[in-house]
């Protein structure tokens, strides 16, 4: 090679994050935490983009708290000297809210991450990853892909699931009168049935699992947490609650109103467009296919989140799976932020030993076998 095209050969960087939520700051963080090793972040929007996004109703349903001083790191953390709670001043942050701290994080840990920049591409090539983004290209030996769920809401299977407002658009939020009806009575579901609730509506939440009933494990991921169940039993007290353990069919239009079809055969009048809150996919976007999947729709993952098709390409955030196990919140996918940086710092030769701060912290997992103990009591 001659010095002139060696002068033109792109920076590679030892890893590159995708998407700057939770997830990908967190991830970031620790990667900082590895003396010598080349990273960024590349965000389609703004940090905690998708927290700007979320309805202004919304707030975290995990609680924030000030513990790190007692070994007890705040729940929705993403670095162990951090703490929302304290930063914020709230328990239960808007999303607003945990974007600025996300921002204050970034800044000050002097996190590199580049905004507006939409990552459109992925290939692999020689030795890691080549990024295309609205910022120009990138090469990375190890890539992280952060980019969250909550840009793949999923629509109920039903016909006429096109005439339902998802939970996650702001239009789902605003003020309603007569009968509204939700189809998914799971975390998002509760949360929008008991704000219409709060608003004045009569609201009918329809979901063939009823998952709002106490479920067998004390896992959060599998049971609605603590504040849905507070909110929930406030709304059932109003007496403008139904809870209908039945499966959604289909949806028409009724006259001015809307109608969803049940499997027993009856039909629950709207007087406005159902709300459909069935949950988030993996949102894999511009990485989708260098994941396989499991036999349930979610990306395949080794033992160190990584993926078993493309080696150097990791996960991070809520749409990890180990077997049973759900990383669905903060404080459980966090668990893996200094574990796909150990790996990525040990294999560009780092010292890795700082991340030992995250387990201490209570931040830090790789044991999985020890994950998903049930409460006692
Ligand atoms: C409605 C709702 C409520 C929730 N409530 C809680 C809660 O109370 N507590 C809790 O712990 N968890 C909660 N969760 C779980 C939630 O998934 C996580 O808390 C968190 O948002 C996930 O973090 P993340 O960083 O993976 O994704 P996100 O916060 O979504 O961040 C992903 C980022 O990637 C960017 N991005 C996406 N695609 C690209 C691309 N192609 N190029 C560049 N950038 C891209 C996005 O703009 C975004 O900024 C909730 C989730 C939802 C959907």
């Amino acid at each position: 090679m001659t010095a002139s095209t060696r002068e033109q050969d792109p920076v590679v960087l030892d890893a590159l994050v995708i998407g700057a939520g939770p997830a990908g700051i967190g991830t970031a963080l620790a990667l900082s935490a590895v003396e010598g090793l080349t990273f960024g972040v590349l965000e389609r929007g703004g940090v905690g983009q998708t927290f700007l996004e979320w309805p202004e109703a919304q707030t975290f349903l995990t609680p924030s708290f000030t513990g790190n001083g007692f070994g007890a790191t705040d729940l929705n953390a993403v670095h162990p000297e951090t703490s929302p709670a304290f930063s914020l001043g709230v328990d239960y942050p808007t999303g607003v809210q945990y974007a600025a701290y996300l921002r204050g994080v970034a800044k000050h840990f002097r996190i590199p991450v580049l905004t507006d920049a939409e990552v459109t591409a992925v290939e692999r090539v020689d030795g890691g990853f080549e990024v295309r983004s609205a910022r120009g290209p990138a090469r990375t030996r190890s890539l992280v892909w952060a980019g969250g769920e909550f840009h793949a809401p999923r629509n109920p299977r039903i016909p006429g699931s096109g005439l339902a407002d998802l939970a996650r658009a702001p239009q789902a939020w605003m003020r309603r009168s007569g009968d509204v009806v939700v189809i998914g009575g799971y975390e998002s579901g509760i949360d929008i049935a008991c704000h219409h609730i709060e608003q004045g509506a009569r609201v009918t939440v329809v979901d063939g699992a009823t998952p709002w009933d106490a479920g067998s494990g004390s896992d959060p991921s599998f049971r609605l947490a603590p504040r849905s169940r507070v909110r929930l039993a406030a709304a059932r007290a109003t007496g403008r609650l139904s809870l209908v353990g039945s499966r959604a069919t289909g949806i028409v239009r009724d006259g001015e109103d809307w109608a969803v079809r049940i499997d027993d055969g009856s039909r629950l009048r709207c007087s406005s467009r159902p709300i459909a809150a069935a949950g988030y996919g993996p949102g894999l976007g511009p990485v989708a296919q260098l994941f396989a999947e499991r036999p349930d729709g979610w990306p395949e993952l080794d033992e160190d989140d990584q993926s078993t098709i493309a080696p150097g390409l990791f996960l991070s955030g809520p749409a990890i799976r180990h077997g049973g196990l759900k990383f669905c919140f903060v404080y459980k996918f966090r668990q893996r932020f200094a574990h796909i940086a150990r790996i990525i710092g040990e294999r560009a030769g780092k010292d890795v030993g700082a991340l030992e701060a995250w387990r201490a912290a209570g931040m830090l997992t790789d044991d999985l076998s020890c994950c998903g103990v049930e409460c006692a009591c």
